[in-house]
């Protein structure tokens, strides 16, 4: 028999890599990372487009950006990042708006120019119909930051398509970052750093692993050899909490995408790398064209070629890649009861998107990935602290 590793991660993603890195680098412990996938790198993964050379995020655009000085820090041990900037536009009923909401599109929208004050004197006689505090659900969220006609053209349509959920059964924390400008800012976040890695995710994220104390078991269920380590090695469990319980106490809804890849024959299809479809008539939410995320490659590029990718939005079923917690009132209800197993569960740990049942972007999933190496993890190992995961990460 192999000897045991120090520590187990389920789950090659940035939360399973952080974790592995912090033990094996501080702690010099000896990890062992398993991968279903046939590659590292969790959904951030991305490769380059064999005809066009072309870097495609496999599993949907992602985009970098943190406020938070630590992740920052740390995100920049393993890569530099570009000076990419992102914007994101939007096509309504046979026009183009600059997104987020800003006085560009709030001008165009409605037909006439506003200095500042007036669009935020229309906005705010347009958002009064309901109080933001007394907001309990994403239509209401919507309509008590933007108005009813912003909410129409521009929430509604889109979100009806990406969550096939009334959007009055939809949690309001889903476009909490939705911002509204009364400036022509439109810059899509609003971070203090923002980027993309210099030589791909991929360079990024395999670095992350490259330590002698870590090895990467890829194309790997977890279930096929939890016999070997449950409750022998502290385990780190960041895929699906339902799936850990065998779906004892049903499963969490999720949303997937299917994600249309296709190359074209143009130089450039839409003049920039997201173009969101805001018409709930237009079956797709949004085209991604992925040169434009590094226009700094540009000569790397085939000429006269371009590679987009069409999302289309559904529930997941099962076998299918759960992407997004549709997070209903009956969710957070299932998703209690699996706090509570997962108390009880010894020496596990849940953590990460999948395992938490909530929508971090990457500089979340590595933040809470630093915090329970710095609250859990190294006291175990340092100290000989108890390993109790307190129930699921909040
Ligand atoms: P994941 O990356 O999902 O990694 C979990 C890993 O666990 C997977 O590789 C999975 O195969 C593996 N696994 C699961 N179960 C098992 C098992 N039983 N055995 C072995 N392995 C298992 N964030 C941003 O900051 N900016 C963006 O623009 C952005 N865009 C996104 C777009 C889409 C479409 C999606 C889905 C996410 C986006 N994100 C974005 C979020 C980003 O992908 C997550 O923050 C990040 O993936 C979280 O990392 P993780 O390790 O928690 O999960
Ligand atoms: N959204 C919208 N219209 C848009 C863009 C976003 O209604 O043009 C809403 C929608 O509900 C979406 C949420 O805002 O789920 C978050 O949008 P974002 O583009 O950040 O989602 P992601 O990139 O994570 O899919």
């Amino acid at each position: 028999d192999a000897p045991l590793p120090d520590l187990v991660i389920v789950g090659a993603g940035l939360f399973g890599l952080t974790i592995a890195e912090r033990c094996a680098e501080e702690l010099g412990l000896r990890v062992l990372i398993l991968e279903r996938r046939h590659h590292l790198g969790g959904n951030a993964y991305s490769e380059r487009d064999p005809e066009t050379n072309v870097e495609v995020h496999k599993y949907g655009a992602h985009l970098f950006h943190t406020s938070n000085e630590r992740v920052w820090e740390y995100a920049n041990r393993f890569t530099s990042f570009t000076d990419y900037r992102h914007r994101v536009f939007g096509k309504y009923q046979g026009q183009v708006y600059s997104l987020p909401m800003n006085l560009a599109l709030i001008n165009q929208f409605f037909g006439r120019s506003h200095t500042p004050d007036e669009a935020r004197a229309l906005i705010a006689e347009q958002s009064s119909e309901i109080a933001t505090e007394d907001a309990s659900n994403l239509e209401e969220k919507a309509i008590s930051l933007i108005g009813r006609p912003l909410y129409e053209a521009f929430i509604k349509g889109y979100t009806a398509k990406q969550w096939q959920t009334d959007p009055r059964e939809l949690s309001a924390d889903i476009i909490t970052r939705l911002p509204v400008r009364y400036t022509f800012q439109n810059g899509w976040f609003s971070d203090t750093y923002e980027g993309l890695p210099t030589e791909g995710y991929t360079a990024w994220l395999t670095k992350m692993a490259d330590h002698p104390n870590i090895e990467v078991r890829l194309e790997t269920d977890f279930f096929e050899v939890a016999d070997d380590y449950k409750g022998k090695v502290p385990i780190v469990y960041t895929g699906p909490v339902d799936e850990y319980f065998a779906n004892s106490e049903g499963r969490l809804s999720w949303r997937t995408v299917d994600l249309e890849e296709s190359v074209v024959d143009t130089d450039d299809f839409q003049g920039t790398g997201v173009v969101n479809y805001n018409d709930q008539d237009v079956p797709y939410t949004r085209i991604i064209e992925f040169k434009h995320f590094h226009p700094e490659r540009e000569r790397t590029h085939l000429p006269g070629k371009s590679v987009i990718v069409h999302e289309y939005s559904r529930f997941a079923e099962e076998g299918d890649e759960p992407y997004y917690p549709v997070n209903t009132a009956d969710d957070r209800a299932k998703l209690l009861k699996y706090r509570e197993l997962a108390k009880a569960e010894p020496m596990v740990l849940f953590g990460g998107r999948l395992g938490t049942y909530k929508y971090l972007d990457m500089h979340m999933a590595i933040g809470s990935a630093l915090s329970m190496y710095d609250n859990k993890l190294k006291p175990h190992f340092t100290e000989g602290a108890e390993l109790t995961s307190g129930g699921i990460d909040a």
